[in-house]
């Protein structure tokens, strides 16, 4: 039986794109509501890596499970680099993502295309359960352009106004498999999934 490896998180979009990113790996890939876990862990930092270093630490402490924790967001370079850490409390947790477009276009007025600048930033934080306690971590990035208009179905979040320039197509236009190929999250899972193969 493989090791588990829990999934610390309650974001199911990042679950699916986890499952999917870290298929062959030599592990058991376990979601909180699989193991029957409830937790909800607060994200009071202003870095990614000490965001999901306390998720990552929380679950694993939690389930006694190795346990891999995902922070991210989105950097607007002309609204310097907001909304960052902060990108799932943009407008408001409960904000619909629609409105959030618009609230971002408001601050992007007349700054042109090639100014509107732009990255996904993804940090994977690896932590073992007490006593073992190791952390490790990595980073993934993809730039991109900030689109006025709103384009595609797939994805979640700001997928649809986070714009590909050398494909000219927004991320929320790629297929899953598109996306994890290019993406943040599919960047670090790749690097964490090397840390994974090589964990004793
Ligand atoms: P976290 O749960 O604090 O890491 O918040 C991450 C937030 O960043 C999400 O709620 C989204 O708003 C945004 N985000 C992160 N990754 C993506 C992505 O792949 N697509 C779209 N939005 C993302």
């Amino acid at each position: 039986m493989p090791q588990p490896l829990l999934l610390a998180t309650g974001n199911r979009h990042k679950l699916i794109e986890m499952r999917a990113l870290l298929g062959d790996i030599p592990f058991e890939l376990v979601s909180p509501h699989d193991i029957g876990l409830n937790l909800t862990v607060e994200e009071p930092f202003h870095t990614y890596l000490e965001n999901a270093t306390q998720k990552a630490r929380a679950y694993a402490a939690a389930s006694g499970l190795l346990s891999l924790a995902d922070d991210s967001g989105l950097e607007i370079d002309a609204m310097n680099g907001e909304p960052g850490v902060f990108s799932k409390q943009f407008g408001g947790e409960d904000m619909p993502y629609p409105e959030r477009f618009a609230l971002i276009e408001k601050r992007l007025a007349g700054v042109p295309q090639e100014q509107r600048t732009a990255r996904y930033r993804c940090i994977l934080v690896l932590a073992a359960p007490p006593p073992d306690d190791r952390l490790t971590h990595v980073e993934g990035v993809v730039e991109g352009l900030i689109t006025a208009q709103p384009r595609g179905e797939n994805g979640f979040g700001y997928d649809p106004i986070f714009l590909l320039p050398e494909r000219g197509v927004t991320m929320a236009e790629l297929t899953p498999a598109e996306k994890d190929a290019v993406s943040h999250r599919g960047r670090a899972a790749r690097k964490m999934a090397e840390v994974l193969r090589a964990w004793k």
